[in-house]
């Protein structure tokens, strides 16, 4: 048929809010539209921190793509994207082949590890429902088998290397986990360690110093001890080894040390830096016309010629802004440039704590963690109304 065939790649946060919009604008056949992920759920990254130490289950961060899109207007294949072949229009699916006229390519990012020798195979990140699955049961597993042999005390120490937000955030939940861990196993709490090494003269590099510093002496109560200005070099069987020598023995590693783009990116052909492609005004790859990419594999330079950082609000506002575009190119009227609206920052930091920016405005201890409660409210309103609220919002 005749009918453009428009292929969204990826249901996260860009996924998601491209094929709702898409849904909502596109006209009765006016466009086939098919949406690839690799799970029948949406997950919510924001939110993995909690079920990886687990202060929160699973399903709370993550809903049935069925119950996000209407599948009358848009054709969900759940398979995993093997290879975007560009020159034929086409992608490779492991089951499969989809062509495509319009494509957006939202698979999001993926651990960087920056070669640091260990780390791919010693080291958990936090990337998805599957891997927090392991981090969780990996720590309960460490507290069960201590019992089963007290000399070994590394077995109660966890490391989580990068204090940027990913390892701040999760570092806290950890530390309000471990006392609860510890009244499980019948655990001295004095015999646990939670360590958070970051590289940069500090935490969370680049954020307000004001916060930052509130935010390690509330993690610093909780029981956090930070190494920070050193880095990790290297990742064994038996531990952490740090620049300055040092070595941490421990059976957990967590990876917070950044992201880079997906290799599946740089596989296509596109012209990427770690993984992340420069796109255009109107958010299309170099030199292509109907090929689009969004969220953790797009860079974006601001004002100031510095790359916007990789986050879900970022994602969500090019993914509207992309459907805005494909129905604009089908209907052959003008494309809309860009523009991010940075609504603000807030990082959870356990219960009842976080920090935030918003504008010129800094909050934090209870007033931001309320602040974190109402973004994550009002990003379920967003993709799900009132219903999903009701269903997977975190109220306490
Ligand atoms: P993602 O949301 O990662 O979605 C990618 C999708 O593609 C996934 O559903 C995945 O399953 C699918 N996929 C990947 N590869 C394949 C494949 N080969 N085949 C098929 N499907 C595939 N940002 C904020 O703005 N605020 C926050 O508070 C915040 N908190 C965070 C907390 C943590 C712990 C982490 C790790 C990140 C946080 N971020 C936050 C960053 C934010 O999560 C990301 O920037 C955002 O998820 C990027 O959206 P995306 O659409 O590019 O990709
Ligand atoms: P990041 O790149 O922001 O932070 C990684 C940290 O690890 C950096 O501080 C870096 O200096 C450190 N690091 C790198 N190599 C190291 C080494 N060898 N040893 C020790 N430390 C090392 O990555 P992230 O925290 O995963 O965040 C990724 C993106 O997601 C960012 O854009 C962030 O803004 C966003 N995010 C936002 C929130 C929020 O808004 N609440 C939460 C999580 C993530």
């Amino acid at each position: 048929s005749s009918i453009p065939k428009i292929v969204i790649l990826g249901a996260g946060y860009g996924g998601i809010l491209t094929a709702q919009k898409l849904q909502k604008e596109l006209n009765y056949n006016e466009a086939d539209v098919t949406l690839v992920n690799r799970h029948d759920y949406h997950y919510f990254t924001t939110h993995l921190h909690m079920p990886a130490a687990g202060t929160d289950s699973v399903d709370h961060s993550r809903v049935a793509i069925s119950r996000l899109i209407d599948e009358f207007k848009i054709d969900l294949v759940k398979s995993n994207v093997q290879d975007i072949r560009l020159f034929d229009k086409k992608v490779i699916l492991e089951d499969g082949t989809l062509s495509f006229d319009y494509l957006i390519v939202a698979l999001g990012g993926e651990p960087e590890s920056f070669g640091i020798p260990g780390l791919d195979n010693y080291a958990f990140t936090i990337r998805s429902i599957n891997s927090v699955r392991l981090i969780r049961q990996h720590i309960e597993y460490q507290f069960a088998q201590y019992k089963g042999d007290e000399s070994r005390k590394d077995r109660l120490n966890f490391v989580v290397g990068g204090a940027g937000f990913s390892g701040i955030e999760f570092v806290a939940e950890l530390a309000d986990r471990i006392p609860l861990l510890c009244r499980e196993y019948d655990v001295d709490p004095a015999l646990v360690h939670i360590y958070n090494i970051e590289a940069a003269p500090t935490a969370l590099p680049g954020f307000d110093a004001e916060l930052v510093e509130y935010a390690m002496d509330v993690l610093k109560k909780k029981g956090v001890t930070f190494k920070i200005g050193t880095a990790i070099k290297e990742c064994t069987e038996k531990g952490v080894l740090l620049a300055t020598d040092e070595l941490i023995k421990t059976a957990t590693v967590v990876w917070t040390g950044g992201i880079r783009g997906n290799r599946l990116v740089e596989a296509a052909g596109f012209e990427a830096m770690r993984g992340r492609v420069k796109i255009d005004e109107y958010l299309r790859a170099p030199n292509q016309e109907q090929i689009f990419i969004i969220g953790d594999n797009s860079l974006m330079l601001n004002s100031e010629g510095r790359p916007y950082p990789p986050t879900a609000q970022m994602a969500m506002q090019q993914g509207i802004c992309c459907a805005q575009n494909i129905v604009a190119l089908i209907r052959g009227q003008q494309l809309k440039p860009f523009h991010f609206s940075h609504k603000g920052t807030v990082a959870s930091l356990g219960k009842g704590e976080a920090i935030a920016v918003v504008g010129h405005k800094k909050y934090m201890g209870w007033k931001a963690a309320q602040l974190k409660k109402l973004v994550d409210l009002r990003y379920l309103f967003t993709i799900g109304g009132i219903t999903l609220v009701l269903r997977k919002g975190r109220f306490l």
